[in-house]
């Protein structure tokens, strides 16, 4: 079932690169794992998977030793600045830096163990209450705030969509954060990079990808649904 799911999300995926003019080499693709057991990841990794996507530390800390040295482990939930330590060296990149007091936190981890850390800004585009991330509005001053941080270099933007019937609606939610990488690029500054755009989710990602997602996290796509959220099966 994984492996056939994997070929429709990426045949999906170059289906709207083609259709926006884009290589399917600028689009990788994160597996969302969180809530599915360890057996399930190595069915996804047996399909050729490297990058997967987590929601909590815990999860991180509990599979990776039992999976691959390969694999590029994401953090794409809420992190709090208690669990900085536990997971900066852990994975690739933290999609979820919600606030210039989180990336203060990795700041002063990374300097202790001399890391450099790469992150995404979150941005919540749609302005929910319901979400983490920055408004549109402060996101250039927290890059410029955090740029500042000599052990953390800002790779992009991050974004989660509303939850929409029709995701053709969030099209304009991808295209705003878009834009706003490219208004934050054009400042030039140090240490800020704009090259990555996290964006596009399961029922959204088609429309991600042609407005210029360079990373998308397909969960329920790949592993199907997850019944309780939270839940973490080994
Ligand atoms: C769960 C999750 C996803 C994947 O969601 P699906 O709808 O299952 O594809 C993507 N990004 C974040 C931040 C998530 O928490």
């Amino acid at each position: 079932m994984i492996e056939n799911n994997l070929k429709e999300v990426s045949d999906r995926i170059g289906a709207a690169c083609k259709r926006a003019g884009r290589s399917r080499e600028d689009v990788t693709l994160v597996a969302v794992s969180k809530t599915k057991p360890v057996s399930m990841l190595m069915e996804a990794y047996a399909a050729g998977v490297r990058d997967f996507g987590e929601n909590r530390v815990q999860e991180i800390l509990e599979k990776a030793p039992l999976m691959p040295d390969d694999i590029r482990w994401h953090m794409i939930g809420h992190l709090q600045t208690n669990k900085v330590r536990q997971v900066i060296d852990r994975v690739v990149l933290i999609h979820s830096v919600d606030s210039v007091a989180l990336a203060r936190q990795i700041e002063k981890e990374a300097a202790k163990r001399d890391l450099v850390v790469h992150i995404l800004l979150e941005v919540n585009v749609a302005g929910e209450e319901s979400k983490f991330g920055f408004s549109v509005d402060e996101a250039e001053e927290a890059a410029v705030e955090i740029a500042k941080f000599a052990h953390v270099r800002i790779d992009g933007l991050m974004t989660i969509a509303p939850f929409v019937e029709n995701s053709e609606e969030n099209r304009d939610v991808f295209q705003k954060l878009f834009q706003l990488s490219v208004d934050i690029k054009r400042k030039n500054i140090d240490n800020v990079k704009m090259d990555v755009l996290s964006m596009g989710m399961t029922g959204d990602f088609e429309k991600a990808v042609e407005e210029g997602a360079s990373v998308i996290r397909v969960g329920a796509g790949i592993f199907g649904a997850r019944t309780r959220i939270g839940e973490i099966n080994l």
